[in-house]
């Protein structure tokens, strides 16, 4: 069974603008599909419809087989980890309590959820003892997208989905944290959509990417048979 599946979806927004046309695909379990294409083309609407941030206006979007629109959105934003290009961290909370903030507002033990947020924090190259203690603020731009990681990972989601996460980062900092990452969804098993407008992103993270058009995807292949190589 596919992990995430759209079936003939269409967005419409309300002044008009069609957004997506007709979106068909299926996302395998552990599987990582980069969306790539164009600004403007309907990637980031794909992505809310994911998590209901947004509804599509026809159309089924399925997780686990499920429909969506049948399932309660906090249960559905728990298994679902959303990482934006310019992630939000809480300024006034440490780098730690930020990591821990989505499990301590679930309701888990403050002491439990640090002691996980650390463990994160570690796994996406920060150092607890030394950048657990700090304020956003006090971190560099690729740190901050590091502390966005661990945050959307504190729920263990099956799903990720990342919008230009490593866009705002300058370019070696970027293949630091693509590789990194790239490491990180195949140990732990993550389904990932990932939005990049870098075609070379695209290549490098994507089992298969996702090329869209005008509101629609026009090749959905591995990386080597979307570029035409033999
Ligand atoms: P991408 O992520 O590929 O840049 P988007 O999904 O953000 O594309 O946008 C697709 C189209 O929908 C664009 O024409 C954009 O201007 C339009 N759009 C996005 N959000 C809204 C909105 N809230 N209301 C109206 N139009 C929107
Ligand atoms: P990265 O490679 O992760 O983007 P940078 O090269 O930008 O990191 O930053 C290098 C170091 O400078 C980091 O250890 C970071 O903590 C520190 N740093 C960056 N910006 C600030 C800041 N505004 N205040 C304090 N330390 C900072």
């Amino acid at each position: 069974m596919a992990a995430i599946g759209f079936e003939n979806v269409g967005k419409r927004y309300p002044d008009g603008t069609v957004a997506v046309r007709d979106l068909s695909f299926e996302v395998a379990e552990g599987e990582l599909v980069t969306l790539v294409g164009p600004s403007g083309c309907g990637k980031t609407t794909t992505m809310k419809m994911v998590n209901r941030l947004i509804d599509p206006t026809s159309g089924t979007i399925r997780l686990g087989g499920e429909d969506i629109a049948a399932a309660d959105p906090v249960q559905l934003r728990r298994s679902i980890g959303y990482v934006i290009q310019q992630v939000g961290l809480f300024p006034h909370r440490t780098v730690l309590d930020n990591a821990a903030a989505v499990p301590v507002l679930m309701g888990r033990p403050r002491r439990e959820a640090r002691k996980r947020a650390a463990e994160l924090l570690e796994l996406v190259g920060l150092d607890p003892a030394v950048h657990g203690p700090r304020y956003p603020e006090q971190l560099s731009g690729g740190q901050r997208q590091r502390v966005g990681v661990a945050r959307a990972l504190a729920a263990d989601p099956p799903v990720l989905l990342m919008d230009e996460p490593f866009g705002a980062v300058d370019p070696v900092v970027r293949e630091r944290l693509q590789t990194e990452f790239l490491g990180l969804q195949r140990s732990l098993h993550k389904t990932v959509l990932f939005v990049t407008h870098d075609l070379e992103e695209a290549v490098r993270l994507g089992d298969r990417m996702a090329v869209y058009g005008q509101g629609a995807i026009e090749q959905l292949d591995t990386p080597s048979t979307v570029l035409g190589a033999p």
